[in-house]
């Protein structure tokens, strides 16, 4: 783990009803702790949920992100979407573009890169996930696919602190495996260098995400380039974000 601040990104997916919000409760409770001072946590439940989240976080230093938006920042006919400037206006900070499943159901590299201009117009921080399917990795792919996400979602974009790299192998979400720590070590790098290279950024942040858990996480947060989490299934339970949150700084 890198020395600065930690982030734990809950990605709810399409999980929660209204009661579910209770759930937050022991985690404002620690999040005022001193120990985790540097924990940024950060909510993205689904959209239906914002509104409450925004309210009941109102007070605490955990913020609210939505989990994708609409390329378009102008108002227009497109039935069951919201943009970037909506989720602003709810009161989100963030918002995850490129999810690996957005990407399945149709986000191309130039969609992801419309969305991304549209949400940094929007002033939110973006959470920009790339990664390799199984194949790719079997086949040696990785980091050209990794290279060619980060170039073509980034392209003609001034890449800036508000854009949080996610690394998520696509293989890895929701399946319980993880990159062996060589190979994540390597990867993560082989981002911030390429970074480095072609937007001449330094200290670009890096997340990890895919099977976190509460059993894994001393493992991950050995991988001293990581600049923190994106935690899907486990932040559904409050316990076992904590407990997440806990052996990070442990
Ligand atoms: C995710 O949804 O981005 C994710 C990492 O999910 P999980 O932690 O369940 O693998």
């Amino acid at each position: 783990m890198t020395n600065k601040y930690n982030y734990f990104v809950a990605n709810w997916k399409m999980f929660g009803n209204i009661k579910s919000i209770n759930s937050t409760n022991k985690v404002i409770k620690i999040s005022k702790l001193r120990k985790f001072r540097k924990a940024k946590i950060i909510y993205c439940p689904p959209y239906t949920l914002i509104s409450d989240f925004v309210k009941k976080l109102r007070k605490t230093k955990i913020e609210v992100g939505a989990q994708n938006c609409h390329h378009s920042n102008l108002f227009g006919p497109f039935t069951g979407c919201i943009n970037a400037k909506m989720i602003k206006n709810l009161g989100c900070n963030y918002v995850i573009i490129g999810h690996s499943e957005n990407r399945k159901s149709g986000d191309t590299d130039l969609i992801i890169n419309k969305k991304i201009k549209s949400s940094l117009s929007s002033k939110l921080n973006i959470f920009f996930c790339i990664g390799e399917t199984f194949k790719e990795k079997n086949e040696k792919r990785t980091k050209l696919i990794l290279s060619k996400q980060i170039k073509k979602g980034l392209d003609k974009i001034k890449i800036t602190k508000k854009i949080i790299i996610a690394y998520e192998p696509v293989w890895s979400i929701g399946t319980g495996l993880i990159p062996n720590k060589r190979e994540l070590s390597e990867n993560i790098l082989f981002i911030k260098k390429l970074l480095k290279k072609n937007f001449n950024i330094n200290h670009q942040r890096v997340l990890y995400g895919g099977s976190v858990t509460s059993k894994n996480v001393r493992e991950l947060s050995q991988i001293k380039h990581i600049d923190g989490f994106l935690v899907g299934g486990a932040s559904l339970n409050p316990n076992k974000f904590i407990d997440i949150i806990k052996k990070t700084f442990n």
